[in-house]
């Protein structure tokens, strides 16, 4: 199939196009690239939603449950799980399963695991790219879930349109998932596993840090909600945050797309600029050769990158590249 007729079936909703689309950004195929090329013009009217939190937070349960209630509501969801799992235990497949059961035969849902290992190019290029698919194929709401462990799962999370962070109750959990940096980024906080025991310890915790943080007047103050993901409870109200927020913020959307856009803009022309210095610019093995020189004290880097980067820009001025669409 060429790249357009299946960036055609994406923009119809094929679900399968779809599933080939979001394989083809995994494997970092070149048909990728102009498969998202096509499409990039209807992107841009799904609203991201962004979840994160430790693994077995519940946050698979969580985002089920959120998605019976969005679809209540009208909307169609897609559903990015990154997975913490190697794609080669099958974990992924396994969650997936489990997860399609409820929505199966609902073709309003769309759900799709990526695995973070086996990412050359990173895993939020791919993750920011399987979200302009199920954008362009209609879908009005997506969720981007991963654990908030790594800076790449923080940083797609941080560029959705509102992230939501997952805490639980637990034994010296409170201080540490205070720590552990995603607590800036987030819009809302759920205490999920709230039938537990410790539910309203982790509140007063999340409070008192918040507490300790100036909120100017008219500025989003990130709500606590408690939730029982295993029995539905508090969704409902999970969901009339999130709607409270992207309510509150709608004036300030922009600035989240451009964000998102900047990061995945620079993204790019760091690798690209990387890939075209290693293999356009230098001879083959002098990459490695300036690293050996720069290990033995030969060569400072600072020397070394301002040589690469001028020799890069004598061949692009004897090219005469520009950017192209203006
Ligand atoms: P994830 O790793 O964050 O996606 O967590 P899962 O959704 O897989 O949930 C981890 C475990 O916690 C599962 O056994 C869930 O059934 C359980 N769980 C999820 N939400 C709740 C909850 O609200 N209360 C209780 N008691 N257990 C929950």
């Amino acid at each position: 199939m060429t790249s357009s007729s299946l960036a055609d079936r994406v923009l119809a909703g094929d679900p399968r196009a779809i599933a080939r689309a979001i394989s083809l950004i995994e494997n970092e195929d070149p048909l990728a690239a102009e498969v998202v090329r096509t499409i990039f013009p209807n992107t841009g009217r799904a609203y991201l939603v962004g979840v994160t939190g430790p693994p077995g937070a519940g946050k698979s349960t969580l985002v089920d449950r959120l998605t019976t209630e969005i679809r209540a509501q009208g909307d169609s969801v897609g559903i990015i799980a990154v997975d913490p799992t190697s794609p080669f235990t099958g974990g992924a497949i396994l969650g997936d399963r489990l997860r399609m059961q409820t929505h199966a035969s609902d073709a309003g849902v769309f759900i799709r695991s990526m695995a973070t290992r086996g990412h050359l190019g990173g895993l939020a290029p791919s993750t920011t790219d399987a979200a302009l698919v199920l954008d362009a194929a209609g879908k009005t709401i997506v969720i981007i879930e991963t654990v908030g462990v790594g800076q790449d799962e923080v940083d797609i999370v941080r560029t959705a349109d509102i992230s939501v962070v997952i805490l639980v109750p637990g034994a010296g959990d409170d201080v540490q998932a205070l720590k552990a940096g995603i607590m800036e980024i987030a819009d809302i906080f759920v205490i999920n596993k709230a039938d537990r025991e410790g539910a309203d310890r982790m509140v007063t915790a999340v409070e008192s840090n918040l507490a300790l943080q100036s909120f100017s007047e008219g500025t989003w103050r990130p709500p606590i909600v408690k939730t029982s993901a295993t029995t539905g409870q508090g969704v409902a109200d999970l969901w009339a945050a999130v709607e409270g927020f992207r309510r509150h913020s709608e004036g300030q959307r922009e600035g989240r797309v451009r964000a998102r856009s900047e990061f995945r803009l620079r993204e790019l022309l760091t690798r690209r600029f990387l890939d075209h210095v290693e293999h356009e610019v230098l001879a083959p093995g002098e990459f490695d050769d300036v690293l050996a020189r720069i290990a033995a004290r030969q060569l400072d880097p600072y020397t070394a990158a301002a040589e690469i980067l001028s020799r890069a820009l004598a061949a692009a001025k004897a090219h005469g590249s520009r950017v192209t669409g203006r």
